[in-house]
C-alpha cells in the first residue's frame, strides 16, 4: 500500500490532524455516532469530495473514532482514521502494559488481532510480520488508552459517495473492533504468553555482554524458513538447533526458566561446513536475532546483540567521503581513500565502504556471509601474493584485519566461509554445520592453522554531514515514500535499501525516511556534530518517544528502524554531502 505524506512542510510539529478543520466543510454541532450515521445516508450518491466534512473526531459511547486525512477521490491513497479506546473500556491489566518491553509487545499482539477481525473489512490495519515492532498502527497510552490506526478506503460509486456502505464500516466495523480489542474478549493466556515471549528474548539479549557472548541460539529451534519468499517457519520436517557441547550456555530467563543453546562468544567466529547444510540460515537467523519474535516462530530465543550490523558487497552503490583506508589503499586513480568518494563502488570498495561506515554507527558485531562478499576484500592466498606483488594491491583482506578489529577496538565478527581455511589462522571458533547440526571444530581447525601477521586497523574517521543536503521537501512538501522493501523516495531522490538485511518490515523503510527528516529538520544534524553523535542524540529520543518521536504529522503507518539501518539509508542517499572529515590522530 502506497503510504503518502500528508502535512505541508511549515506545519510538521503538530498534531497529526492539527490545523486541517478549518480549511474544509466541517460537520459541525453535535457529532456523535448517531450523527455520524444520519450524515453518511445523507451524503449517499453525493460527490466523493463531500467525505472530508467527516474531518475530525466523532464521539461513540466507549471510544472516540478520529477521521484524521480524506482521500480525495477514490482512487487516491486511503484515507485514515484512529480508534481511542479509553482505558476503562480497553480493561488492559497492568502486567500488559507497565513496562515499555510488554506494552510494545501487547501493542503488537492487538495489532494483529485487528488485523484478523478486520477481515473483509475495507479498514486496513498494518500488521507486522514475524518480529514485534514498535509501529504506529497501535499505541498503548500512558494511562492505558488505547489508539488503532488504520487506513480505510472510503467506498464510492465511481465518482459518488457509497453513504451505506460507509456506514457499515464507520458506524458497525468500528464498533465491532472496539468490542474485539478490550481485554475480556481476548484469549488473556494468549495475550500474556505473547508478551512472556517477547520480554524473554529482551532479557535474553540483555544478558549477552555479561556472558562475554555475542549471541545466543536455543536448542530446539527452528531456524529454516518457508521459502526465500515465506518467513514463517519452514514447515515439514526442519531439524531443530542441538548446541555442541562445548560451546553450551545454559541461562535462566524471567518466564522459560532454564534454557540451553549455543552460545556465541565475542571474538571471531567461524561457520564452516559444505554447500547446503544450513550456514547461511543460521548467519540469517542471526541477523534477525536483533529484533523479537512472535510465538511460534521458531527463532524466538535466537537473540544478536543489538549492534550487530550484516555486512556485505554492494556493487554500485554510491560512497560519500567514507574512510576506507583501513582496507584499500593506493588506488590506481590516486584517490585518497582516507576521505574516498564515488558515485559507482566495486564489489571490495562497497563492502569496504559497508565496514567503515557500520562502525561509524556504532557496530559491536559484523555478520558476514561468503555468499554475498567480495572474495578480493576477504582473502588474498599465498600464490596470488606471488602472482600480485603489495604495492600492486590496494586491499589490505579482511582476515588480516578482522583480529585487531577485535583485539583493539572490541568489535566481533561472524563469519561464513565454506569456500577458503584462511580465516583458521584467526579465528577463535570455529564451528561446522553438518546436516544443520553445529559441531565445534576448533581444535582441528587450530591445527591446520598458520601463522599470520595482522595489519593495522585504525577506526574510521568521523564524518560531519551537511544537513542541507538531507531534504525530504519537493516543492515545500514532504514527499517519504516506499516501494515494496526496495526503494525509499525521499524527496527528490530513490534510495536503493534493498540490501539492508535488517530493514525486516516495509513499514520500518517509511519509519527510516521519517528519522532522516527528523535528523535533518530537528537539527541534530546541525552542520557541526558528527554522525555517529547525532544517532545517539536521535536514538535518546527514539527510547524515550517511541516510534511517534519520528512521526509527526504523517498520516500513513510506519516503524521503528534500528539507528544502523538509518544510517545505512543515509549514506545511501544521492545528494548527501560530508562537509567535514574528523581524522582521530592516534
Ligand atoms: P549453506 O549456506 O550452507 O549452503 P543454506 O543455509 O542456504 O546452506 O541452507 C540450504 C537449504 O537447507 C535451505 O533450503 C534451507 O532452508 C535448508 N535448511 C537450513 N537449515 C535447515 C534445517 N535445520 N532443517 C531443514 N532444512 C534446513
Ligand atoms: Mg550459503
Amino acid at each position: 500500500m502506497p503510504a503518502g505524506y500528508g502535512g505541508r512542510g511549515h506545519r510538521h510539529g503538530g498534531r497529526p490532524d492539527a490545523g486541517r478543520g478549518h480549511e474544509r466543510p466541517q460537520i459541525r454541532g453535535r457529532r456523535d455516532s448517531r450523527r455520524l450515521s444520519e450524515e453518511l445516508r445523507r451524503m449517499d450518491g453525493a460527490s466523493y469530495g463531500r467525505y472530508r466534512a467527516l474531518s475530525g473526531d466523532w464521539d461513540f459511547d466507549d471510544h472516540t473514532l478520529t477521521v484524521e486525512r480524506v482521500q480525495a477521490d477514490p482512487y487516491a491513497p486511503p484515507s485514515r482514521v484512529a480508534v481511542r479506546i479509553p482505558a476503562e473500556v480497553a480493561g488492559l491489566p497492568d502486567h500488559a502494559w507497565r513496562s515499555p518491553v510488554r506494552r510494545r509487545a501487547t501493542a503488537d499482539y492487538l495489532v494483529r488481532r485487528a488485523h484478523r477481525l478486520l477481515k473483509g473489512a475495507r479498514l486496513r490495519v498494518d500488521v507486522g510480520g514475524q518480529e514485534v515492532l514498535d509501529r504506529s498502527a497501535c499505541r498503548i497510552d500512558d494511562d492505558g488508552g488505547v489508539v488503532v490506526r488504520m487506513g480505510v478506503e472510503l467506498p464510492g460509486h465511481g465518482r459518488r459517495i457509497d453513504g451505506h456502505a460507509a456506514e457499515r464500516e464507520l458506524c458497525e466495523r468500528v464498533p465491532e473492533l472496539v468490542d474485539g480489542l478490550c481485554w475480556e474478549a481476548l484469549d488473556t493466556a494468549d495475550a500474556t504468553s505473547f508478551a512472556d515471549t517477547v520480554e524473554d528474548a529482551v532479557a535474553l539479549r540483555a544478558m549477552l555482554p555479561e556472558l562475554g557472548l555475542v549471541a545466543f541460539v536455543a536448542d530446539g529451534s527452528v531456524l529454516p524458513r518457508r521459502s526465500g519468499v515465506s518467513d514463517l517457519p519452514m514447515s515439514g520436517d526442519p531439524v531443530p538447533f542441538v548446541s555442541p557441547e562445548s560451546l553450551r550456555v545454559t541461562v535462566r530467563l524471567p518466564h522459560r526458566g532454564q534454557v540451553s543453546g549455543l552460545g556465541v562468544p565475542e571474538g571471531i567466529t567461524l561457520i564452516v561446513g559444505g554447500g547446503f547444510h544450513g550456514k547461511s540460515t543460521l548467519l540469517h537467523a542471526l541477523e534477525r536475532g536483533v529484533y523479537d519474535h512472535v510465538p511460534g516462530d521458531g527463532r524466538e530465543l535466537v537473540v544478536t546483540r543489538a549492534d550487530a550490523v550484516k555486512i556485505r558487497a554492494e556493487e554500485g552503490r554510491r560512497v560519500e567521503r567514507t574512510d576506507v583506508g583501513a582496507f584499500v589503499r593506493n588506488l590506481p586513480t590516486g584517490a585518497d581513500t582516507g576521505d574516498f568518494s564515488t558515485d559507482n563502488a566495486s564489489g571490495s570498495t562497497s563492502q569496504a565502504a559497508n565496514i567503515a561506515e557500520a562502525l561509524e554507527a556504532g557496530a559491536g558485531t559484523l555478520l558476514v556471509d561468503e555468499d554475498t562478499t567480495a572474495t578480493n576484500l576477504m582473502i588474498r592466498d599465498a600464490r596470488m601474493q606471488a602472482l600480485v606483488h603489495g604495492d600492486r594491491e590496494p586491499l589490505t583482506p579482511f582476515v588480516d584485519l578482522v583480529r585487531p578489529l577485535h583485539r583493539a577496538h572490541g568489535v566481533s565478527t561472524v563469519l561464513v566461509m565454506g569456500g577458503s581455511g584462511d580465516y583458521f589462522d584467526v579465528a577463535d571458533q570455529v564451528v561446522m554445520l553438518d546436516g544443520y547440526r553445529p559441531y565445534d571444530v576448533t581444535e582441528k581447525a587450530r591445527e591446520l592453522a598458520r601463522p599470520r601477521t595482522d595489519a593495522r586497523f585504525h577506526p574510521p574517521a568521523r564524518r560531519v554531514v551537511d544537513p542541507r543536503s538531507v531534504d525530504a521537501q519537493v516543492r515545500g512538501r514532504h514527499r517519504i515514500k516506499r516501494r515494496d522493501m526496495d526503494v525509499l523516495t525521499f524527496g527528490e531522490t530513490d534510495i536503493d535499501v534493498r540490501h539492508l538485511a535488517q530493514l525486516v518490515d516495509p513499514s520500518q523503510i517509511t519509519g527510516v525516511g521519517l528519522a532522516l527528516r527528523t535528523l535533518a529538520e530537528d537539527g541534530i544534524l546541525d552542520g557541526r556534530r558528527c554522525l555517529g553523535e547525532a544517532l545517539d542524540l536521535l536514538e535518546e529520543r527514539l527510547d524515550s518517544g517511541g516510534v511517534e518521536a519520528i512521526g509527526r504529522g504523517y498520516a500513513g503507518d510506519y516503524a521503528l528502524p534500528r539507528r544502523h539501518e538509518i544510517a545505512a539509508a543515509l549514506n545511501r542517499l544521492r545528494t548527501l554531502r560530508v562537509s567535514r572529515v574528523l581524522r582521530d590522530r592516534e
